[in-house]
């Protein structure tokens, strides 16, 4: 049976990930990120292994020159040992957004900016990387795309850092809070899966408009703000939003700074198919801030997202889209 690239890639990565947990006694994701920093730099950097180890895993890796294989496959097969490693340890905040909505969010990022050239993207959360990687490669011009994304989790970061490596991403990492002061100027792009739940950091907060008016303030209204202050008059944002975003007890005090900052132009309702249940169900809002000459679009862009497996009621869809496109951009 022929093997393909990103089976082969992740192989790569399982086996000597494996071999490295077992030497350095650590959990499958930080061996992950060992191999990785290996692969990259095609020497074997940890100091303390054994001789036999050190043998095994050149071997593994002789045969694999890493810059032979696109960068989708590349992320396609970290991205299958990260879900490995993630299996039953991860909490569901701080989970990796899956193919399907980085592909979707990709469609209509191109759909709204057009070709453009020259593209800087921030994704304030960033995580494994996945997302803002998948945008990237998705991008024709990849080359020509600056990105940006921070990230407060240290082994989250890390594997963004070395999955954009070995994809040879241009991206800058920042390890940080991202809703203390950013050092990263406006984009024209942003996308984040948003953290949903309350920032323990009163202090912080009270930097935003949209605070808490008693108690902690919703990390994900602060997200948004936070990322609206970092994109160009005439950017687009691309938030995966809980469908409950606009009916929480904030949600008018949120409402009301969107109306004052960003032209909302679209919600798109995911497939619950894509989720546990119901109650986890998350849509894609779609922003573009305001700028003098810009104008609101006549309506918002509704629509809920049927099945990607029916294809009939896809392709309808899909029509009513283009339609909307041509009156409204
Ligand atoms: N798009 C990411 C990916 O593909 O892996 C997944 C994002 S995950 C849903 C949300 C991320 O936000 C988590 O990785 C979490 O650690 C991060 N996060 C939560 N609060 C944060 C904060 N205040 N500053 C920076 N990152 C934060």
């Amino acid at each position: 049976m022929k093997v393909t690239p990103v089976e082969r890639l992740f192989i790569l990565f399982d086996e000597t990930a494996n071999i490295l947990q077992e030497e350095l006694d650590c959990t499958y994701l930080e061996a992950l990120a060992e191999s990785g920093e290996n692969l990259f730099h095609n020497d074997i950097l940890q100091d303390s292994l054994s001789e036999v180890t050190r043998k095994r895993l050149k071997r593994k890796y002789s045969d694999f020159i890493i810059a032979s294989y696109a960068p989708e496959d590349i992320r396609k097969a970290f991205q299958l040992s990260i879900l490995k490693g993630m299996k039953g340890h991860i909490q569901p905040n701080h989970q990796m957004t899956p193919d399907t909505i980085g592909f979707i969010i990709s469609y209509f990022a191109d759909k709204f900016l057009g070709a453009k050239t020259d593209l800087s993207v921030l994704d304030p959360a960033v995580g494994t990387g996945n997302l803002l990687s998948t945008i990237i490669n998705r991008q024709g011009n990849a080359g020509q795309i600056r990105a940006f994304g921070v990230e407060v989790d240290d082994l989250l970061i890390e594997l963004a850092y070395i999955g954009a490596n070995l994809q040879k991403q241009q991206t800058e990492f920042f390890h940080q809070d991202a809703l203390e002061p950013l050092f990263i100027d406006p984009v024209d792009l942003v996308v984040c899966d948003l953290p949903v739940g309350y920032y323990p950091n009163d202090i912080q907060a009270k930097q935003y408009e949209l605070n808490a008016s008693e108690g902690h303030a919703y990390a994900h209204h602060l997200f948004i703000e936070q990322s609206i202050n970092h994109t160009k008059p005439g950017g687009y944002l691309f938030f995966l939003i809980p469908n409950g975003l606009f009916e929480s007890d904030e949600a008018t005090k949120l409402h009301t700074y969107l109306k004052q900052t960003v032209y909302i132009q679209g919600v798109l309702q995911l497939p619950l198919s894509l989720f546990k249940d119901e109650n986890t169900g998350k849509s894609i809002l779609i922003l573009q801030k305001k700028k003098p000459g810009i104008e609101a679009p006549k309506e918002v862009l509704l629509a809920t997202l049927p099945k990607l497996s029916n294809k009939e009621a896809l392709d309808k869809m899909m029509l009513g889209m283009e339609k909307w496109f041509k009156e409204n951009k």
